[in-house]
């Protein structure tokens, strides 16, 4: 049977559409099309932007004019991902998408691809609440926007005072009965310590000391877990070694993605011949420390030293100054919300310690769901490098989205989910950015929240998407927007 006639019919023909049409991001012009396409032929106003984002208006039903008006915003591209032994052209075939069961439940997933349900879902949804002619509701504007997945640049881009209405139902989180109220912004720091390189005073030997093994992880989502970071576990090895035992720092490399816990961290020292051995116990006590300190979450964490060849030294008192930087800069959870628990409000991840002959840089990225808490975390850090004598940059700003308990549509969706599943969905926040945080701030005073059906493993191969909580889904947004707010 084909997945377009899967219930409800008018969600799945949609979603059998969209696997129809090749729409990696950033090559999605396919779906662009097609979305326009859609918006006309069913005569309702559609606006297409110079990035590609659609949207495409309906009225009220007659009877819902006193509503607030509701966005319904799902994103056209997807991840581009096939296995080794399923060669896919992304911009030309199209997914591949059959029905399955296990344990009682049926799923949907693609043949050795990502599905796209993430967001051809919220998209499907979107396109059957524009095209019903047997439901209540009140205004509906559909924002389908490009490139989510690589940059959220169609959320950039968004063309201020396009969208009139005051409540974004965002249609692309992953688990039925989770309602998301908000999301983290985010702000990349790069610190900068010139130096200049010397050869090492006469009698110096060098070693490499090597701290691996930590688990990593995503800079937002796994913040919170008390796991290791290389860097600063480097950071504290090195500081005795350069301020007690006279060792001079040659190299330093630790972590590569801003995104990315940093697991591991290499750096090369002198020290004079006669310390040698206190440079190697030194090592092994703090490998015993770090070991009792995080062990039971990072139980694969390594640390050692070996002697290297010689390399030119930093000059001066850079490495020293930078190393104390490392160790005064605020690192992992700085605050949690006072409003949602257990959510991460603001972080830092001290990523990435690298030398390259001439400059140290410290990348750091900064996340809050509270701009402000977000700005006042860069000036303390600035405070810090600065002190310590780096140059400070801050770049690729994105607001986030500060959860809003007292959220008329948050109300009624908790009374309206009640009153149909018979218990209280799970409002909850997440530690990344989400178009929310974006489109919010260019269209201030949203009432936002981001909802969708349980899709399990997106982004890979593996994803698929639960057909009962589509249909739950479906009867839920519907009912919604039945609800909705008055004016
Ligand atoms: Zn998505």
């Amino acid at each position: 049977m084909s997945i377009a006639n899967l219930k409800p019919e008018r969600v799945w023909k949609n979603f059998y559409a969209l696997t129809q049409i090749p729409r990696p991001s950033k090559k999605e012009l396919k779906a662009v099309e097609f979305a326009e396409k859609f918006g006309r032929s069913l005569g309702l106003e559609t606006y297409r932007d110079k990035l590609g984002n659609i949207i495409i208006r309906k009225p009220a039903t007659p009877g819902m004019e006193d509503r607030k008006g509701i966005i319904l915003q799902g994103h056209l591209d997807m991840v581009p991902q096939n296995n080794a032994d399923t060669p896919h052209d992304w911009e030309k075939d199209p997914v591949e998408a059959y029905e399955y069961e296990i344990d009682g439940q049926k799923w949907v997933k693609a043949r050795g691809t990502t599905l796209g349900a993430d967001d051809g879902m919220g998209v499907a949804t979107a396109m059957a609440i524009l095209e019903a002619k047997d439901l209540k509701h009140g205004p509906i504007e559909a924002l389908f926007t490009i490139d989510e997945e690589t940059g959220m640049t169609g959320a950039f881009g968004l063309e201020k005072g396009k969208l009139k209405g005051q409540i974004l139902l965002n249609l692309d989180s992953e688990t039925e009965g989770e309602i998301y109220v908000g999301c983290a912004g985010g702000l990349d720091a790069k610190f900068s310590f010139p130096y200049r390189t010397e050869a090492a005073p006469e009698g110096y030997k060098f070693f490499r000391i090597t701290v691996k093994g930590m688990r990593g992880g995503h800079s937002g989502m796994e913040i919170n877990e008390g796991r290791g970071n290389a860097n600063k576990t480097m950071a504290r090895t090195l500081l005795p070694i350069l301020r007690d035992m006279d060792g001079r720092l040659a190299s330093i490399a630790g972590g590569n993605l801003r995104n990315a816990i940093p697991r591991e961290a290499e750096a090369v020292v002198a020290v004079p011949a006669a310390k040698a051995s206190a440079l190697k116990k030194l090592v092994a006590a703090t490998f015993e420390e770090v070991k009792a300190e995080i062990g039971s979450i990072d139980p694969a964490v390594d640390m050692f030293v070996k002697a290297c060849p010689a390399e030119r030294v930093m000059r001066g008192t850079v490495a020293l100054r930078m190393v104390k930087a490392v160790l005064a800069c605020p690192n992992n959870v700085v605050r949690m919300s006072a409003d949602v628990p257990g959510l991460v409000e603001t972080s830092t991840n001290l990523a990435i310690v690298r030398s390259n002959g001439h400059e140290i840089n410290v990348e750091c990225l900064l996340r809050s769901s509270v701009d402000s808490a977000k700005n006042d975390l860069a000036e303390s850090m600035r405070a810090v490098m600065e002190l310590a004598g780096a140059k400070v940059e801050y770049s690729g700003g994105y607001s986030g989205w500060a959860p809003d308990m007292k959220s008329p549509i948050l109300a009624t969706m908790k009374k309206v989910y009640k009153d149909m599943y018979g218990k209280e969905p799970l409002v909850m926040a997440i530690h990344a950015g989400l178009e929310c945080g974006i489109i919010g701030a260019t269209y201030k005073g949203l009432d936002m929240v981001s909802i969708g059906p349980t899709l399990c493993s997106p982004h890979s191969p593996d994803e698929r998407v639960n057909v009962a909580s589509v249909g739950k889904f479906w009867d839920f947004v519907v009912k919604v927007l039945e609800n909705a707010p008055k004016k």
